[in-house]
């Protein structure tokens, strides 16, 4: 078979290059019965979570907890783009299809990194100001002979697997809408399954399926009810009419968009989806009058042929915080103990389950055939709600968490204590990986609440001065929990959040990259640390391994970025790893030295100074990060804060501050020069 791409390449979005000549005969189409059956694709990375159960976990054990110390750069593959990367890559038959920034999909050859070729929709930059969280994308779906990737503007779009050339284009939204596309398609029996996010605008969100051959729509599932006086899609939102009252929410969309996490069951054949926060986010002014308000911040399983839905399981009624239920889920089959059998120590039976962390804070665990809750555990600290009650399936709301007549701080904040960083499990420790981290937010009434189309319309007082959030936690670990026993085992603590997603290996290790650029790997038992690279940015994506004639390699999107910030200072990287590996990896500089600059402020200054720094700056600047240590800035930095603050540096992605005066702006030189003499003396 001739290996080189025939026909011509109109589009000027196609970039092809003949294939290398090293990449591995194809073995089989992956058609349904290859997706079922991923132990015979041991080397591929087949789907977003590897395969259907998505336990990010792979078999190949070449890379051990024996030998990773001796891994090194095998290649590298510059995106060109300062925008945050957050791509599962897929690998079938030696060639790796990837997403970057805008919705950019490539193809390279995952044994050298050259591209094999690119495909850029060419998404409208306006829609920079449309999307919440970054124009970022989490990766493509690849069934038969087709690529499918999910475009910032709403489009889905089937690519030919050897050229990169569209084969069909489907309009999955309303573009006049402020629907956006993040999230990975999935391929459920001949289907294409995407999502979209907007909540924060004001949309009502849904999931669709198309026909992965034609792209035409199969079915579509409503999150939540549209206008009561008129009939709903199906019984099921029939149903969920009764749990929102008032007018306001449907007005404005209700939000439950489906943004993430969509898994699909082929023995059961559902499909579950994780569905988003209300809009607006304010419970009393979405739905005054109370109601639970579904199918909001809930996992809903729907009949992969049809769409309806079969169960919901709802994490968070009524959620006032943005607490979204539509991080990664996993499926496994786990022995599940009663509560007698577990005093007994008895390993109970065979439950196939499913397994969230949502922003919430808690850890659940379901029989995915039922949607009945097994367990629901804090994973980290959690102040909204004293625990879930295991009987009636519901949280217990602590008096004043949703912050009816005072403000309140609440922990987690809107960020979670998970995000759509994914997590892995390990069969073989029985251990779930999670990217946790603590956060937390103030949360107020608004004066009044006005909807304004294609803006925020959270419904919360501006957090301006609260500085009662001085104290708000910023730091991320690797938590290793252990499902059945229902508590951690193990922690890595990071000095920040909003680290990358995990990966699990037969190999006993667990891969992590952090928002200070390290990419580290774990004894996945122990939680020792083994080995550890720097990426030369920080990296939120998920790594994935796979092997290519006999050898394993381990690969990482790098390019911080997401929800915050939206740019960094270096050009993004499909960064390979390999045992021995000798390509010339990217390089830290070393911090300069810095010397003291003398300052007169006072003590009380430099500690409101303090506290401004703790609530504005740390996340991104406090050392922890790729970013800039603000206590290392020079003296022209210092001087020009003002300017700073005032949005001088907008273009290199350092965001406006309109609530610094000139007296906060003085305290907070104040501290930093008072932390540049302390680093002076060190
Ligand atoms: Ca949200």
């Amino acid at each position: 078979m001739n290996r080189a791409f025939a026909g011509s390449i109109s589009a000027l979005a196609v970039v092809c290059v003949t294939m290398s000549s090293a990449q591995q005969k194809p073995t089989a189409t992956i058609d349904d019965a290859a997706l079922r059956a991923p132990e015979s694709r041991t080397q591929d990375w087949l789907s977003y979570g590897r395969d259907y159960y998505e336990q990010r976990f792979s078999p190949l054990n070449q890379i051990n907890d024996k030998n990773v110390a001796q891994l090194g750069l095998a290649w590298s593959f510059d995106t060109a783009t300062d925008r945050g990367l957050e791509a599962t890559p897929l690998v079938i038959d030696g060639v790796m299809y990837t997403t970057g920034s805008w919705s950019v999909t490539y193809a390279v050859d995952a044994r050298t990194g050259q591209q094999l070729w690119k495909y850029d929709p060419e998404v409208h930059r306006k829609y920079d100001n449309l999307a919440c969280c970054d124009v970022v994308n989490r990766g493509a779906a690849f069934y038969k002979d087709k690529v499918y990737v999910g475009v910032l503007d709403g489009r889905l779009v089937a690519l030919d697997m050897k050229t990169g050339k569209p084969a069909w284009t489907a309009t999955t939204v309303d573009q006049n809408q402020p629907f956006t596309i993040t999230g990975a398609p999935r391929i459920a029996n001949g289907k294409v399954i995407i999502g979209n996010g907007g909540a924060e605008y004001g949309v009502r969100g849904y999931v669709s399926a198309y026909d992965a051959d034609t792209g035409q729509l199969a079915w579509r599932f409503y999150t939540v009810p549209g206008d009561p006086s008129k009939p709903q899609e199906n019984q099921a939102l029939e149903k969920a009419v009764a749990t929102w009252k008032g007018d306001v929410w449907w007005k404005v969309g209700g939000g439950g968009t489906v943004w993430d996490s969509i898994v699909y069951d082929p023995e059961l054949n559902l499909v579950y989806v994780g569905t988003g926060n209300g809009s607006p986010w304010n419970r009393d002014i979405r739905s005054p009058g109370g109601g639970d308000n579904l199918y909001l911040c809930s996992i809903v399983a729907l009949n992969a042929d049809n769409g309806e839905m079969v169960w919901y399981y709802q994490t968070t009624p009524a959620d006032t915080w943005d607490y979204t239920s539509v991080q990664p889920m996993m499926l496994a089959d786990l022995n599940w103990p009663t509560a007698a059998e577990a005093a007994a120590g008895q390993p109970g039976r065979l439950r196939k389950v499913i397994m969230q962390a949502p922003k919430n804070g808690f850890f659940y665990v379901l029989d995915r055939a039922t949607g009945e809750l097994l367990a629901a555990d804090p994973y980290v600290e959690v102040n909204w709600a004293s625990h879930v009650d295991l009987k009636t399936g519901r949280p217990v709301e602590v008096p004043g968490a949703a912050y009816r007549d005072k403000g309140t701080y609440i922990r987690p904040g809107p960020l979670g204590g998970h995000n759509w960083q994914a997590m892995s499990f390990s069969p073989t420790t029985g251990l779930v990986y999670i990217p946790a981290q603590d956060n937390g937010r103030y949360y107020e009434q608004p004066k009044g609440f006005t909807f304004t189309p294609n803006e925020y319309n959270l419904g919360l007082a501006p957090t301006g001065r609260n500085l009662e959030r001085y104290d708000i936690p910023h730091k991320g670990r690797l938590l290793a929990w252990d499902p059945i026993a229902r508590k951690p085992r193990w922690t890595a603590e990071y000095g920040n959040y909003w680290n990358g997603g995990t990966l699990a290996t037969s190999g006993n290790l667990v891969f992590q990259g952090t928002a200070a650029g390290e990419f580290i790997a774990y004894n996945a038992a122990t939680g020792g640390k083994l080995w550890s690279a720097y990426a030369g940015t920080g990296i939120v994506a998920p790594p994935i391994t796979y092997a290519v004639n006999g050898q394993q390699y381990v690969s990482v999107m790098a390019g911080w970025g997401g929800a915050f910030p939206k740019k960094f200072r270096s050009v993004g990287r499909l960064l390979t790893y390999r045992i021995g590996g000798d390509a010339k990896p990217p390089v830290r500089t070393a911090d300069r030295p810095v010397t003291a600059i003398p300052s007169t402020a006072s003590a009380a200054d430099i500690a409101a100074g303090a506290k401004l720094f703790n609530t504005y700056c740390v996340r991104c600047h406090g050392g922890a990060t790729v970013l800039p240590d603000l206590r290392r800035s020079t003296p022209g930095i210092l001087n020009g804060l003002d300017k700073v603050l005032d949005g001088a540096m907008v273009e290199r992605g350092m965001p406006r501050f309109a609530e610094f005066d000139r007296a906060m702006t003085g305290q907070l030189r104040a501290y930093l020069l008072d932390e540049r003499r302390k680093l002076a003396a060190k």
